[in-house]
Order: C-alpha cells, then sequence, then structure tokens
C-alpha cells in the first residue's frame, strides 16, 4: 500500500504500543487488525500490548515502513490503562447451536467442569441456566440451554439474548438438518456465529477440510476458504483445542463493541423459573443493562414481585446485581416466563398493578413483546395525556384490525433506558410533548430503535396507522376455480385414480380440492397427476373429461363433487 508520492507510509514505533495504538497509526479500523491476529492464531484485544515483532508484521502486512524510537520489549507485559470508557463494556452472552449429538452438552460441560471455579465447600454450584467464565482477555456467559430451546424462547419474544452463536458440528457427521436450520436461526436472529469442528479425536486431519467445504455451501465461509467466519477445530472429550475457543471469543466479542449501563433500573431477561421449596418462585436471571438491589420491585410480562433474595451462580448472597451476571431471584408473585424481559419499576406501579390483580404493562411498565404485533412504548407528558392516547390507540387498533401492543406507557422523558428496552422488545417508541436528548437519540440511530415525537395526538396517530399499513400481510383467501364431477374410479397399480367430467371452470394440477358427497365434504388433498385422454397436463377446462390422483383421499365413489381452489392475496 503506497502513499501518493510512491514511498511507504512509516510506522514509528516510540512506546508500549496497544493494538488500538497500532491500528491507529495505521489507519485501520482496531477490529480488522484483531480479526487478522486471530486468524494467524495469535490473540490480542484492543487494549494489549503488542510484541514488537507482532507490530512490525502489522506495518508490513498493511503496505508500512516503520521506524523503532524507543525500545519497546521492556513493556511489552504490560497492559496499558483500559479506554476510558471500558467501565460500560460488557461480557458477551454465548449460545451454543447445531444437531443434536454433535457436542453441544459435551462442549458445555467440560468449559464449565475445566473453567468455572467450584464452591469450595458442599461442591455444587446453583443451576441457573447460564454461567460466567474468566477468561485472559474478559469474561464470557455461556447460556446453559444448548441449541434451539434458546433460539426458540428469543424469536418467540423478539429478543436477543445471545451476541454470539457458537456452531457445533461433529466432523465424523458433517452437516446435518439441524445444523442448516441452526445456521438460518442465527442468521434471522443476526447473532453472528463462531463455528468449532467437534470430535476432531475422531477422525484424520483430511476430514475437518471436507467439513469447511461443506460449510461453504450454507453460506458460511470460514477463513481458510477466503471467508471470515472463524472456524476452531475442538474435541470436547479430550479437551484439545477449547482453551483456543475460550480465549478467541472474547476477543471477537471486542468486534461486536459490547456496552452495559451500569447504573440506573436494571433490566434483563428470565432465563428459567420454577417453584422452590421453602423459596416460592425462584427465576434465573440476566440483566443487559442497570442494576437489580434486593428489594427493587420488578415486573416482567406475565408477574411483577418484589425481590427479596439474590444468589450467585457459587451459591453467595449478593443485595445488588449488574449487567452479565447470572443470578437467582426470589419475591415474584406468579412463575415468570423463561425469555420474558424483567424490567425494575417504582413501588407505584407496583401497587397498582397488584390492587387491580394483573399485570397490565402499561400500568407497571414492563411488558413483553409479542410476535406478529406492532410493539410500541409510549411517553408522554401528562397522566391524562397518557389516558387518552392509549384509549386513541386501542380504537386505531379496532378499526384496522391491528394487534398493536403497548409493551410500556408511562409519564416523563425518553430515557436510555426506555431505547434499549425497545430495543430488547422490538418495539418502536412514540413521544408525546416529551422530546428526547442527544444522547438518547444517538443510542436510539445505534441499537435501531424508531423513535417518533409529536405534538398533535392526530399526527401520532396518523403515523401509527402509517406503520400498520407497512407491516399489514397481505390477506390469502381460497378462491374456487372449478368442478368437476366424478364418473368413474380406476385402481391402478395401487394408486387411485378418480375418473371426472369437468363441470364448471378448470381443473389445475396442484390446486387444493375438497371433496363433497351429498352435500357433505368428505375429505380434502391436493391434486396430482392430471392426465387428459393418457398425456400429462396442467389444466383441463370445463366441458372436457380428466383423470387425476388427490394426495391425502383416495377413497373416491362416483357422482362425488370435486371443487378446486387456489389461494389468491387480496
Ligand atoms: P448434543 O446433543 O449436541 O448436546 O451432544 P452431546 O454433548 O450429548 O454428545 C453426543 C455424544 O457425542 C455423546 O455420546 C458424547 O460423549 C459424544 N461426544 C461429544 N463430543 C465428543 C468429542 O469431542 N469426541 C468424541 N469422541 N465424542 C464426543
Amino acid at each position: 500500500m503506497a502513499n501518493d508520492s510512491g514511498a511507504k507510509k512509516r510506522l514509528i514505533i516510540s512506546k508500549a504500543m496497544t493494538l488500538g495504538d497500532v491500528a491507529l497509526q495505521l489507519g485501520v479500523p482496531a477490529g480488522d487488525v484483531i480479526l487478522y491476529l486471530l486468524r494467524r492464531g495469535e490473540v490480542f484485544n484492543k487494549n494489549k500490548v503488542l510484541p514488537e515483532n507482532t507490530i512490525k508484521e502489522l506495518a508490513r502486512h498493511y503496505g508500512f515502513d516503520f521506524e523503532i524510537k524507543v525500545d519497546v520489549r521492556a513493556a511489552e507485559s504490560t497492559v496499558t490503562a483500559e479506554h476510558a470508557d471500558d467501565h460500560v463494556k460488557r461480557a458477551p452472552v454465548v449460545v451454543v447451536i447445531g444437531h443434536v449429538d454433535h457436542g453441544k452438552t459435551s462442549l458445555l460441560d467440560y468449559i464449565r467442569k475445566t473453567r468455572v471455579a467450584q464452591r469450595e465447600r458442599g461442591g455444587i454450584t446453583q443451576h441457573l441456566g447460564a454461567y460466567k467464565v474468566a477468561t485472559a482477555h474478559g469474561n464470557l456467559v455461556f447460556l446453559d440451554t444448548p441449541g434451539h430451546e434458546a433460539f426458540l424462547f428469543m424469536r418467540a419474544r423478539g429478543v436477543k439474548i445471545a451476541d454470539i452463536a457458537v456452531l457445533v458440528v461433529a466432523a465424523d457427521d458433517g452437516i446435518m438438518p439441524q445444523t442448516v436450520e441452526a445456521i438460518r436461526h442465527a442468521r434471522e436472529a443476526k447473532v453472528p456465529l463462531v463455528v468449532v469442528i467437534n470430535k476432531i479425536d475422531k477422525v484424520e486431519k483430511k476430514r475437518i477440510d471436507e467439513v469447511k467445504a461443506q460449510l461453504s455451501r450454507y453460506d458460511v465461509t470460514v477463513e481458510d476458504w477466503g471467508g471470515d467466519v472463524i472456524c476452531l477445530p475442538v474435541s470436547a472429550k479430550t479437551g484439545e483445542g477449547v482453551d483456543t475457543l475460550i480465549e478467541t471469543l472474547p476477543v471477537y466479542a471486542e468486534l461486536l463493541d459490547l456496552k452495559a449501563r451500569v447504573s440506573g433500573p436494571g433490566v434483563g431477561y428470565i432465563l428459567e423459573a420454577k417453584m422452590e421449596k421453602g423459596r416460592g418462585v425462584v427465576a434465573a436471571v440476566i440483566l443487559q443493562h442497570g442494576v437489580l438491589n434486593v428489594g427493587d420491585y420488578v415486573a416482567t410480562g406475565s408477574t411483577v414481585g418484589r425481590i427479596n433474595a439474590m444468589v450467585s451462580s457459587m451459591g453467595k448472597q449478593l443485595n445488588v446485581v449488574g449487567p452479565t451476571e447470572p443470578v437467582s431471584l426470589a419475591g415474584f408473585d406468579d412463575l415468570p416466563r423463561a425469555g420474558e424481559v424483567i424490567r425494575v419499576i417504582t413501588a407505584d406501579e407496583y401497587k397498582t398493578a397488584r390492587a387491580t390483580g394483573r399485570v397490565r404493562v402499561s400500568e407497571v411498565g414492563a411488558g413483553e413483546s409479542r410476535e406478529n404485533a406492532i410493539n410500541i412504548i409510549l411517553r408522554v407528558d401528562t397522566d391524562s395525556s397518557k389516558e387518552a392516547l392509549v384509549l386513541a390507540i386501542e380504537k386505531v387498533a379496532k378499526q384496522q384490525k391491528s394487534d398493536i401492543n403497548i409493551t410500556q406507557a408511562g409519564v416523563g422523558a425518553i430515557t436510555e433506558s426506555d431505547i434499549e428496552f425497545a430495543a430488547s422488545t422490538g418495539s418502536a417508541i412514540y413521544g408525546f410533548c416529551v422530546k428526547p436528548g442527544s444522547q438518547v437519540l444517538l443510542l436510539a440511530k445505534k441499537l435501531h430503535v424508531p423513535v417518533q415525537t409529536f405534538y398533535v395526538i392526530y399526527h401520532l396517530l396518523d403515523d401509527l396507522s402509517a406503520r400498520i399499513e407497512k407491516t399489514r400481510k397481505p390477506e390469502v383467501v381460497e378462491k374456487k376455480i372449478g368442478e368437476a364431477i366424478v364418473r368413474k374410479v380406476f385402481n391402478i397399480k395401487g394408486q387411485v385414480i378418480a375418473g371426472c367430467y369437468v363441470k364448471s371452470g378448470r381443473i389445475v394440477r396442484g390446486c387444493k380440492a375438497t371433496i363433497w358427497r351429498d352435500g357433505q365434504k368428505i375429505g380434502e388433498g391436493i391434486l396430482q397427476t392430471l392426465q387428459r385422454e393418457k398425456r400429462v397436463v396442467k389444466e383441463v377446462a370445463a366441458g372436457f373429461e380428466c383423470g387425476f390422483v388427490i394426495d391425502g383421499f383416495n377413497n373416491f365413489n362416483e357422482e362425488d363433487r370435486v371443487e378446486c381452489t387456489i389461494e389468491s392475496v387480496s
């Protein structure tokens, strides 16, 4: 990479330089440098001081000359001060996915066994639906539910709990149906993939390459194949490669720039919930933002509670907990559901919820998103405009036959916590006579949360109607296209063929057929192998004879009426 004058640009190696410093001088994103080094098997995060040789190698790679000002070797082992806003960097949440029997559970067990400190006495650690692993490059949180369950509840509630999906592919089996499904789930949820090829103790080396080639056919192109998906060979049985995986994940997470608000009311997810003898309802929870204290009032989509005890995964009683720390909570009125958002609420909101005997999200301020609904959060200036707006919105929903779900309605300014909550629940935010600050708008942009503010009710309702229109799926209706009468029934090589006369309209191969006898519906199926005078045809018009087979029905009688319909979009 030469500059305009033809001479190479010069990199000055002047002090103990971190990866971030070097990237800055090279004029490339730190993420690029991290990935480049990762591919070479070297694991560094942005704040790590790089060895001199690595800096030289990077200079060469990016087309730079270098000049050494001071001997950097003495400083190599030191780590520079953390970045100014590092206090809000958070640990990535990792979900392990893949085909059944490919070793997801074994991998999670191996990591837990070797990397999670056991409680000194008593032995057993708490099962919290997730566990935390400390690495040289930062913490990781593994969701304990491997595979589909985790994704299913994420999808059902439109939430994004996991930041990285580790796709496990057994080397001996290769890609299997659930592997493909897992890739699709991760893509749909926009969760980046890291691939591990497991059970390498069982196969020859060349088999690993074959699996990599297979992966590229599913649009998962690993580094060796010119792509950028990290792919690591491991054995959950012998432990080979697992350490590399553990060290790679937090470094990879750096590229995702995961941040958490570490003060203010907590917002997080229910991982699991159950009734426990002596403790009542307990739920395993992981916060994404803010803090949760013993004594706080909380709401999930289906229940409320006042936290009376918090226990860490090590069985330790806690008074306060922050983001990405799996914790067990007691004090819920009822059993919350896995995947629900949990949020700290005020004492007043809690009282209202209890007095009305039900959790109405617009009253308690924390709800769950509903699939296929338009989820919105309302922030208004006064209580009376809140009431008026909620009523008006309910009316619009009814008129337009649309499912509008107010995940939250509250009086006051739009806050960063609203944006995070909206991002978690897939909601849009509507402000009425309140204006968001620039920080809030910035966060909204980053998290892709739509925020609209209005000062006239009708303008807000118009915007909402436009949103409904945009999301409306075309309605599918069944349209009758023709009718035939059965004249004769043939049984040829075990296949029942209805010989018919087309009475009206037309009969089309692939259409839905409903069979009627004496005014009663007796069956239905898809019309196949349509023939006319021994020739296979696509359709037969009224006035002609034909023969067909119906997939799903073979009990024809003469004089049965076969009605053909197709689905059409209104
Ligand atoms: P899951 O269904 O994906 O959770 O798969 P499991 O973790 O239950 O593993 C399925 C089977 O494969 C078990 O019998 C494991 O002992 C075995 N297994 C898992 N990982 C490895 C591995 O790395 N090498 C070998 N040889 N066997 C493994």
